[in-house]
């Protein structure tokens, strides 16, 4: 199977040198308030897809299990450090095109400062809506070819692609800004209803971020969010998406295992042999490691 390819953060102090000490206050404080606005106020189990460090997890409170899902095992391997290991929190390497898991399987979804590098953006966004439930929420933040700043680059002449078309651009390898509308058109036409838009880092400009204090910023930014129902020329845009509800009930399983499919041929529940898991359909194994379930290759020998 052959899927297009990922952007990996494997062995990257991106936390560090993005966040911690990247002067990104201010867009981390206005994604914790989008986040509040949107996420449902309690949940059972939450899908977090490039969860990175785990730097939002722990705004996701409500929500009984989590499971951080990120390409790069050493990012998870900062986010363990960060939240500990607990039944509440599960940690999968594995690549967004291939999920891992069971269909109809989360009541809520994130996807964060993610989307930006996915090549194939319809067919993640397809993995996702597979594997939540009915009436499931998919909180989706995507980055905006719209924003203001390449509106007044490409009317002045200074930038060639236009910020109107709705295909993505792809303005550095592996990292792309969406249309708003394309966003919309693709989640529709999966299944899912926008229930709401709101737009973010309004102030996203260097300037105004060294002159005037983070708190005043990010008050105003919070005020402005709410413009994202009529127009979106900020940045970052946050999406809130719910699968249609189909009256079905499903039974909430806790076993961990039960969560899981083989990536590769789909097959359910896997054997759990302590360090690995196994397909007993096609016999592919996946690591199981210091507390990280690896979908990403399978293990050669175990
Ligand atoms: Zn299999």
């Amino acid at each position: 199977m052959t899927t297009p390819p990922v952007c990996n953060y494997e062995g990257s102090d991106y936390q560090t040198s993005f966040w911690d000490k990247g002067g990104r206050e201010y867009e981390d404080r206005t994604e914790a308030i989008a986040l509040k606005r949107l996420l449902p106020e309690s949940g059972r189990l939450l899908l977090e897809l490039g969860a990175g460090a785990g730097r939002n997890t722990p705004r996701y409170l409500g929500f009984e299990r989590i499971v951080l899902l990120d390409y790069s095992r050493t990012q998870l391997e900062q986010a363990q450090q960060r939240l500990g290991k607990s039944d509440k929190y599960i940690y999968v390497a594995a690549d967004v095109y291939r999920l891992p898991f069971i269909a109809g399987l989360f009541d809520a979804a994130t996807m964060i400062r993610t989307l930006h590098h996915m090549a194939d953006a319809p067919g993640a966004l397809a993995q996702v809506k597979n594997v939540l439930g009915s009436g499931g929420v998919f909180i989706l933040e995507f980055a905006n070819k719209l924003h203001l700043k390449a509106l007044l680059r490409y009317l002045f002449g200074r930038q060639k692609w236009s910020p109107f078309s709705l295909e993505p651009v792809e303005f550095v390898k592996l990292n792309f800004d969406f249309h708003p509308i394309a966003i919309k058109n693709w989640l529709k036409d999966l299944g899912f209803s926008v229930e709401k838009t709101l737009t973010l880092s309004h102030f996203r400009v260097g300037l105004l971020k060294r002159i005037v204090p983070t708190g005043i910023l990010v008050f105003l930014d919070s005020l402005f969010q709410w413009t994202g129902e009529w127009w979106q020329l900020t940045p970052s845009v946050f999406v809130k998406a719910r699968v249609a509800q189909d009256g079905i009930m499903r039974h909430g399983q806790d076993a961990i295992l039960s969560y899981f499919k083989c990536p590769d041929c789909g097959h359910s529940p896997l054997v759990d042999n302590v360090t690995y898991l196994e397909c007993s359909s096609c016999s592919r194994k996946w690591e199981v490691r210091d507390g990280i379930y690896d979908f990403r290759e399978q293990v050669s020998s175990a």
